[in-house]
């Protein structure tokens, strides 16, 4: 614990001195001026700055800058602005007092110091330092947990919306976001008739039954993965989802998008995955891994709806030749 003294009188600071050296307080650092009290204290220094100094004895009366003034000066910097300052006053001086408190002074003490008085002001005004000090020192760690917390929380969340195999997201990820974004579609469209359309893709693999039978159930884990990658490649919006919905099977949600805008990301994604090339030997349609496609579009309509008519799209590419893309009709669905 370092108290500094700041007095013009060097005497005065030999009597501080003393008092604070007989009853075992200190080490004791001086300043004959503000400005020298301002150096040792780091006033003007960013913080987190360490001066060292636990409590500060500070004369009121002083040429050039005084103790009031110091006490604002000091109270400005942000590593300071709790640090205890006692003011030592001249009982003819009490008439400053005010000030200095206002200023954020913590405590007096008048002259001629009475050692007694002295060790009582300072005791208590440390032990109500050291009492901030381990509370601030709680709740820095306290946040910090809260910190650790709160990145294990969010590297949780997105486990748990993930797909293991893929990476993109799971199942239930999916079937929330339906939900949240069939609301917003509804929301938004009361109003203005198909303001905020709701689109949705569903893409099955063709023959993968095959196609692992042919290569192996590793292999076509692997494809799965880059049918993954090659979905999430072609969507750009932030709102955008590309979700694993069941085995083979894979989902896009496109927020804000009408049928026309969903038929162009669909055959987009269609086109990128038979682009990967992964050779299919035992495939009906060609000699790669392909996808067929089923999308739909609503507005205030229910999100069943959408999916059991993009399902029907999807069945009837299947049934027309695969690797193709189909529009689904929400009147045809009676959903
Ligand atoms: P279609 O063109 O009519 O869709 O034929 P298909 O063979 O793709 O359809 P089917 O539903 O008969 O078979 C799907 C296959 O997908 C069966 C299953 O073994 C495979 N499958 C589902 N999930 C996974 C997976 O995680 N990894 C692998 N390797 N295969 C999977
Ligand atoms: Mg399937
Ligand atoms: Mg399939």
């Amino acid at each position: 614990m370092a108290i500094l003294v700041v007095d013009d009188s060097p005497t005065n600071i030999r009597v501080l001195q003393a008092m604070l050296g007989a009853a075992n307080m200190g080490p004791v650092v001086s300043a004959t001026c503000a400005t020298e009290a301002f150096n040792t204290l780091g006033v003007g220094k960013e913080a987190p700055h360490i001066s060292g100094i636990d409590v500060v004895l500070m004369d009121v009366m002083m040429p050039d800058i005084d103790g009031i003034e110091a006490v604002q000066v000091i109270r400005k910097c942000d590593h300071l602005f709790d640090i205890p300052i006692i003011m030592v006053t001249a009982l003819t001086d009490t008439a400053y007092l005010q000030s200095a408190f206002d200023a954020g002074a913590s405590d007096y003490i008048t002259k001629p110091i009475n050692r007694m008085e002295l060790m009582a002001r300072l005791r208590a005004t440390l032990r109500l330092k050291h009492e901030m000090d381990r509370r601030r020192e709680r709740e820095r760690q306290l946040l910090e947990v809260q910190a650790e917390l709160e990145t294990v929380n969010n590297r949780l969340r997105l486990l748990s919306s993930r797909d293991g195999l893929t990476g993109v997201a799971n199942r239930r990820c999916f079937d929330e976001t339906l939900d949240v974004e069939s609301r917003r579609a509804y929301r938004g469209t009361r109003n203005i008739q198909g303001a905020h359309p709701l689109s949705l893709i569903l893409f099955d693999v063709d023959h993968f039954k095959a196609f692992n039978d042919a290569y192996g159930h590793p292999a076509g884990d692997d494809c799965l993965r880059k049918v993954a990658a090659a979905l999430q490649s072609c969507v750009r919006r932030p709102g955008d989802l590309v979700a694993r919905y069941g085995g083979e099977e894979f989902a896009v949600i496109l927020p804000d998008t009408n049928a026309e805008g969903a038929a162009q990301v669909a055959e987009k994604m269609r086109a990128a995955v038979e682009a990967l090339g992964i050779a299919h030997k035992m495939s009906s349609v060609g000699q790669v891994v392909t996808l067929s496609g089923g999308h739909a579009t609503i507005s205030t309509e229910p999100a069943e709806k959408l999916v059991v008519a993009a399902d029907r799209a999807l069945y009837s590419a299947k049934h027309n030749g695969r690797n193709r893309v189909y529009a689904g009709t929400l009147a045809a669905t009676n959903a």
